[in-house]
């Protein structure tokens, strides 16, 4: 898993290195969508700087922790899926399949989803 800030592929979006289909970003932040998409919306909720998993958030990211959880709904709003509902889920470490060494939330919706996920 990448833990470099230089060739981590999502800091190269928040770079603007690498394109990206962008909801919602805003000083804190970035959404985009999930290029292999497991359900019919699918969007990415990143924290601009490098943080790869919860352990690494310090007190000094209170506010990027709570900017993650504001855009959630902002962006279920720009999906249309504010009413029908949505999940958001972060995936961290190897049980989870984190996957990239960034933490991100994943918002999806669009359908009905089933419980648990395993
Ligand atoms: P994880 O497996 O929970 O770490 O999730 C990583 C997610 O990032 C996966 O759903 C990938 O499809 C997605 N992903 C990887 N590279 C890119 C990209 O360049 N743009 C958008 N999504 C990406």
């Amino acid at each position: 898993m990448e833990h470099n800030s230089e060739t981590c592929i999502f800091c190269k979006i928040v770079r603007g290195e690498i394109p990206a289909d962008i909801i919602y970003q805003d000083d804190l932040v970035m959404a985009f969508r999930d290029i292999q998409p497991a359900a019919p919306e699918h969007v990415l909720i990143i924290p601009r700087k490098h943080i790869a998993s919860f352990e690494e958030f310090s007190g000094e990211d209170v506010e990027v922790a709570a900017r993650i959880m504001l855009a959630a709904p902002k962006v279920a709003g720009k999906l249309g899926i504010t009413e029908t509902g949505y999940r958001f889920v972060f995936n961290d470490g190897p049980d989870a399949l984190q996957s990239v060494g960034h933490i991100h939330g994943h918002l999806i919706g669009g359908t009905r989803m089933g419980w648990p996920p395993f």
